[in-house]
């Protein structure tokens, strides 16, 4: 059986070189070609013995998953729609901005947590992504936009584990590819600058605090428990105690002094006065004495199967008014690429029904980029590592 080497990361990758009696190095110039190079095919690593290049013609592959759609927004968000098999898709999300370029990544075909206003969660889980699939995403992403934007040099600045899937549930292969994402003989990508969001997967917030401290997100979207329990069923197994003392634990660890908290704004469920007011006593009672946490207020976009509806503009305002003035670093995501379905909580990604997605998605504008149709570059939004 041959490996996909998009499996590995440098150390997996030097144990697979071992095995076929190579030096560490090999794995490290063959690791480069693959991920700064964006090298498939191995006659084009031209510093590689001959002899190298022949064993991994038979042994190995470089190989991304499958490629079904991409959209252009006007907004110059880009969505990428991968097959990976069982009438399974993905979507991965580029979004360009003044000072970055964000790639929104999915880590599962579907999501389990099944939380209330999310559209990957009643789709129901399918299934976890292999470290190659997630890599592909990024590997795909990068190679792609630099080639057609006619630029040499890293286009993706950061990278927001935000797409499908609910990451820390896939863990073995997170990991890795975090690892790959940061290595500087692949992305070289800052720990700053990588989020995982999480809806709360308490004891994986501790092992990612040990194995691979990154910027941290947490989907909080609601101010007490028994709210959250309805919108997002892990609350129940993982109450806000459990969770908001994992986070202060987090950050003894973490590359920014500060976790940040999604707050999806949904109308007259989670979006009053008074629940704003209980949000800032639950922050204020882990820890009054330093800002430790930012808040991101996302609008609610909406689905059909959800029932229900995003806040107004002004119960929006309003909310972050009250967070702000009570010291809380706030800020109102912006809502990009919404026309294509590549705002949060639109990737749905079931093609169970291939003929119907397809005919479903050329309703969509399709646009194949060019050197001459570079993504509209938009205003600096002031959030940070957003998807
Ligand atoms: N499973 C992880 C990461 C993927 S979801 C998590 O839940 O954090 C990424 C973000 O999109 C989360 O904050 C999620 O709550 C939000 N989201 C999901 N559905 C949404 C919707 N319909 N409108 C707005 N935000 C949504
Ligand atoms: Fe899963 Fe995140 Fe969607 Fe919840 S919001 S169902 S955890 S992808």
């Amino acid at each position: 059986m041959t490996a996909n080497l998009l499996d590995f990361d440098l150390d997996g990758l030097a144990a697979f070189c071992e095995r076929l009696g190579e030096k560490r190095f090999r794995a490290t110039q063959l690791f480069r070609w693959i991920h700064q190079k964006g090298a498939a095919d191995f006659d084009e690593m031209s510093d590689l013995a001959k002899s190298l290049r022949e064993k991994l013609k038979t042994s190995a592959e470089v190989t991304a998953i499958p490629l079904l759609a991409q959209h252009i927004s006007s907004d110059g968000t880009i969505k990428w729609l991968f097959d990976v098999g069982g009438g399974n898709a993905i979507e991965t999300v580029f979004i360009p901005d003044d000072d970055r370029g964000t790639l929104c990544i999915s880590s599962q075909a579907g999501c389990a947590v099944a939380c209330r206003f999310c559209s990957t969660g009643h789709q129901g889980f399918s299934r976890n992504l292999t470290v190659a699939e997630i890599i592909s995403q990024l590997w795909f992403a990068e190679h792609f936009l630099r080639k057609h934007l006619g630029q040499s040099d890293r286009v993706i600045s950061n990278v927001v584990m935000m797409g499908m899937g609910e990451p820390l549930q896939n863990y073995a292969a997170l990991v890795p590819a975090l690892r790959v994402m940061l290595d500087d003989h692949a992305y070289g990508l800052s720990r700053r600058r990588v989020t995982v969001s999480t809806s709360g997967v308490v004891p994986m917030i501790d092992r990612l605090g040990r194995d691979c401290p990154v910027a941290l997100a947490v989907s909080l979207h609601a101010s007490n428990d028994a709210l959250r329990d309805e919108l997002v069923p892990l609350n129940r197994k993982y109450p806000l105690a459990d969770l908001l003392q994992a986070c202060k634990r987090y950050l003894e660890v973490a590359p920014r002094d500060f976790v940040t908290f999604e707050y999806c704004m949904l109308n007259g469920v989670n979006d009053t006065i008074a629940h704003a007011d209980e949000l800032v006593e639950l922050v204020r009672s882990y820890g009054a004495h330093k800002a430790w946490c930012k808040f991101n207020l996302i609008p609610f976009n909406p689905f059909p199967a959800s029932g229900l509806t995003r806040s107004s503009v002004a119960a929006v305002a309003s909310f972050a008014k009250i967070l702000s003035d009570s010291g809380i670093v706030t800020t109102i995501r912006k809502t990009r690429g919404d026309d294509i379905d590549a705002a949060c909580g639109q990737l749905a990604g079931d093609i169970k029904d291939r003929t119907n997605v397809r005919t479903r998605l050329s309703k969509h504008r399709l646009i194949t980029i060019n050197q001459d149709k570079r993504p509209t570059r938009v205003g600096k939004e002031d959030t940070v590592n957003d998807c």
